[in-house]
């Protein structure tokens, strides 16, 4: 399979490649330069197979011609081994219509382990067969760190760098990053938000001659291979409920757009699904553009699901890029625009075309809290805040109430203790898998949002 950056100036790419280039050259996204196409007897083939083999089946046509091609399914056994629950992925149903699908039994109890353990697989045998070194840095509002790290700790190839923004993280999340004590892992807390770690990020990838020093590369949701391999749970979800011979809807919450788009890739390779319910907590940028077609970047505000907490969600370049029947050109106008002024506009086609599938909710803590107290009142489950925005979404849509709605349970309800408690009286406990996170050892460096220190850091902390 080729990959095409979503700006048009970067050089099409083979898998091996986008994985490890992760952005593109031309500050664009890659995306597979067709999506492989299955039929409805393609997807009922699928049924009964374990999580594992379901995953081999749906991502093998992104990595025909790749390296990994011929042990895709040694990676994807090996990258589901340490969850804890037989399932993978288990479904609870919540209401007459309405399922939850438990995202969060990874090593670190959040839905980016589906990825990020694949990725971590991904790259060490590419990685070896060409005899390579890297480094991988990433920017992380919570879960994202956490999951590189244990999907990258004692890599030899691989030297992990994660930002984090300082106190903006709770203390779990931070923890699990920090509480590694991998050689390769080294954790950097930023006077700032995750939007600043973001940029930071992105200015280390955007400067050519120090990503090329240190072969830089990224895990966060902008590298494809994640995308991919997110878009087997939807596919896993819809099987469960009957597809392909009947749409499912998904409510997915969202920051940085990249779960909901694994979902719009299971769509686009021909899995019925009827709509995304796109939920927001205040930071509501993408509700706001759902509303007015208009991308206005605000301030971003901390709120009870801290992995939402971002103005500008990545990924949905991705689905502009898509809407706009891959026109690279009016891309890279769009984003010339967010850059100068904070905003841009897109046009009534390619409008019209996302808002047939996309609808956006949003939720403020308030709403938040009552939601968590109410699913733990009316079914017995503890969700956690993340997950209650995405129940907000299934439950204040307006659907077809013959169409049965997933939520995705992005995170166990143990990575955020005291927003649950607050709302439940009940206090969720660690699973044993965490066991003795309070009483290890935390490594961290604290540093200025200044690029040129963080570069330093880096510089010093890989053995590229
Ligand atoms: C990362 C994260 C999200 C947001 O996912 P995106 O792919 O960035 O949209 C939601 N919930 C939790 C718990 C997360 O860790």
């Amino acid at each position: 399979m080729r990959y095409q950056s979503t700006r048009g100036q970067a050089p099409e790419l083979d898998f091996d490649d986008v994985l490890l280039t992760g952005l593109a050259r031309d500050g664009g996204l890659y995306l597979p330069v067709s999506w492989p196409q299955r039929s409805v007897d393609d997807w009922r083939a699928m049924r009964g197979l374990g999580y594992a083999a379901l995953a081999t089946q749906v991502t093998a046509p992104f990595v025909e011609g790749s390296a990994v091609e011929s042990d895709l399914a040694q990676i994807m056994d090996d990258a589901y081994a340490p969850f804890s629950h037989p399932a993978i992925a288990p479904m609870v149903q919540l209401a007459h219509n309405t399922w939850l699908m438990e995202l969060f039994h990874g090593p670190t109890l959040a839905f980016k382990d589906f990825a990020l353990q694949v990725v971590g697989h991904l790259f060490d045998r590419v990685l070896s067969a060409r005899s390579e070194r890297l480094t991988i840095v990433g920017a992380t509002s919570g879960d994202t760190g956490s999951a590189a790290i244990a999907a990258c700790a004692d890599r030899d190839a691989i030297d992990i760098i994660i930002l984090h923004p300082k106190g903006r993280v709770s203390e779990v999340q931070r923890r699990q990053m920090t509480t590694v004590e991998a050689g390769n892992v080294h954790n950097v807390a930023i006077d700032g938000t995750f939007d600043d770690c973001q940029a930071l990020v992105k200015a280390m990838f955007n400067d050519q001659p120090f990503r090329d020093e240190l072969h830089l590369s990224a895990v966060n949701s902008i590298n494809w291979a994640r995308i991919m391999s997110q878009s087997v749970y939807y596919v896993a979800a819809s099987l469960a409920l009957g597809g392909p011979d009947r749409p499912i809807a998904f409510a997915v919450p969202t920051g940085n757009f990249g779960n909901v788009f694994a979902g719009y890739c299971a769509a686009k390779m021909g899995l019925p699904i009827a709509n995304f319910l796109v939920g927001s907590n205040r930071n509501d940028i993408l509700t706001r553009y759902f509303e007015s077609g208009a991308m206005t970047v605000g301030q971003v505000v901390p709120t009870l699901s801290p992995a939402m907490d971002i103005q500008v969600s990545s990924n949905f370049e991705r689905l502009l890029f898509d809407a706009y029947d891959r026109d690279a050109t009016a891309i890279k106008r769009l984003m010339d625009g967010l850059l100068q002024s904070g905003s841009y506009a897109v046009e009534q086609v390619p409008k019209d075309k996302i808002g047939s599938q996309f609808i956006g909710t949003r939720l403020d803590d308030g709403g938040t809290k009552r939601v968590v107290r109410e699913t733990y009142l009316d079914t017995g489950h503890l969700i956690d805040p993340h997950t209650a925005i995405g129940v907000h979404a299934a439950q204040s849509s307006c659907l077809d109430p013959s169409i049965p709605r997933v939520v995705m349970a992005t995170a166990h309800p143990a990575k955020f203790p005291d927003a649950v408690e607050d709302a439940t009286g009940i206090r969720p406990p660690l699973p044993d898998l965490m066991a003795g996170l309070y009483d290890r050892d935390e490594r961290m460096t604290d540093l200025p949002n200044d690029l040129e220190r963080v570069q330093d850091f880096v510089r010093a902390h890989t053995r590229v």
